[in-house]
């Protein structure tokens, strides 16, 4: 019988998860879902590998809502669907691994006391991460759990690539470097890009991250040689509720002279800025194209024209561009903004066929033409079977 792969994403008040076959080839979705409210009103939603809806409860009332019993009913409703089959590895998604794992890793209980030191450098998402691994080594003990970081596929960026020009003592004892996020993403392309199109995956490609949160990168054979995101994952592409890099002396202004304090500052650049900030509207693609408000306008150029910028700079760190990926759910889905990123960017060879760029599919595809000097490809990113893979490898 074939091991199973349980991946989990937990955060503060969630738990996605996905339950994998391990085949020796790939590993295969068998269920997927998620617990969210978790503090306020649980809820279960699970479903099959064709989105067939298998679960959709509210968890009892009389349980304490915390993570655990979030956990807890996950395996029960488990237990039923796998007919007596092994769980034989976890893999988590975890934000942080400084600049120490490469990697993802097996977490003992020495792997874990480190990764609890990294709490400050992600204190929103670092704590939920730990959690689970916790219960679940309780619950499950002798399971090996692996976790798999954010920041690992960053560590190859040339060490000047993961500076910031504050004097180099207080940079070195406080940690304060360009770590860089979304890394499970660009894993994930980076090894897809190579069985679609080996050649541009040797040389030097800009993979777009475009989602709710929003980043890119620049990848030469495979290896992470910039990104946009930094210290956290609010520096870079002006995102859906995030400003993006900003000047950091308008957050001195709103300190000295505006007298906002530390959490008034977090929310205006975390939750009202971005593409919300910008229109007044939403912070979703979808509802500023539907939009005829000049602002909603002004919001996706804005996001459109700073893409193509970093997309530029980004080829300017390796010296060179063959290639320009587009994931996550802007990135997929939205010709628009594709269009008119690729038409920014024309000057620097990006051509693309506008009729491959309107068809929707959830297939990768290229979208450039035979005259373009960049390949130009959409890929569907999977990040949980990254996660699935490595915890598979703890087991191989
Ligand atoms: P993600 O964080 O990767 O799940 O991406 C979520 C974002 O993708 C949403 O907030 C939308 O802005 C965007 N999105 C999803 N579907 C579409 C679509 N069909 N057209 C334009 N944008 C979309």
């Amino acid at each position: 019988m074939k091991e199973l792969i349980l991946v989990i994403n937990a955060g503060s008040s969630s738990i996605k998860f996905q339950l994998f076959e391990n085949e020796p080839s790939d590993p295969i979705t068998l269920y997927k879902g998620l617990i969210d409210g978790i503090y306020v009103d649980p809820k279960f939603v699970a479903k099959d590998a064709a989105d067939n809806k298998l679960a959709d409860e509210k968890l009892p009332a009389d349980l304490p809502k915390s993570h655990d019993s979030a956990l807890r009913h996950l395996l029960a409703w488990l237990q039923p669907h796998i007919h007596g089959r092994k769980i034989a590895a976890i893999g988590h998604r975890v934000l942080h691994g400084g600049l120490k794992y490469s990697e993802p890793v097996v977490v003992t209980p020495e792997v874990f006391a480190i990764l609890e030191e990294f709490i400050p450098l992600g204190p929103l998402h670092q704590p939920h991460n730990l959690t689970p691994i916790r219960i679940l080594n309780d619950l499950m003990p002798g399971v090996p759990q692996v976790a798999c970081f954010d920041t690992a596929f960053h560590t190859a960026q040339p060490d000047l690539h993961k500076l910031y020009a504050l004097p180099l003592e207080f940079t070195e004892k406080e940690h304060i470097y360009r770590y860089g996020f979304h890394g499970l993403s660009y894993t994930y392309i980076a090894s897809a890009l190579e069985e679609l199109d080996a050649k541009s995956a040797a040389g030097h490609t800009v993979v777009c991250h475009l989602g709710n949160g929003s980043s890119a990168s620049a990848v030469k054979g495979g290896k992470c040689q910039a990104t946009t995101m930094g210290f956290t994952a609010l520096e870079g592409l002006p995102m859906g509720t995030r400003t993006g890099s900003i000047d950091a002396g308008v957050v001195l202004h709103l300190m000295n002279n505006l007298k906002m304090d530390a959490q008034q500052i977090e929310d205006l650049l975390y939750k009202k800025s971005g593409l919300l900030g910008l229109s007044g509207i939403s912070s979703d693609m979808r509802e500023l194209h539907a939009s005829t408000s000049p602002r909603a306008k002004l919001a996706v150029d804005f996001f459109t024209y700073s893409i193509s910028r970093n997309v530029a700079s980004l080829a300017a760190s390796m010296q060179g561009f063959d290639a320009l990926v587009f994931t996550a759910g802007i990135g997929e889905n939205d010709n628009i903004a594709r269009a008119d990123i690729c038409a920014r960017l024309k000057w620097l060879g990006v051509e693309i066929d506008l009729a491959a760029n309107n068809i929707r599919s959830g297939e990768p595809r290229k979208i450039s033409t035979a005259n373009s000097k960049i390949a130009v490809w959409i890929i569907p990113t999977n990040e949980e079977l990254v996660i699935a893979r490595a915890a598979a490898n703890s087991v191989a």
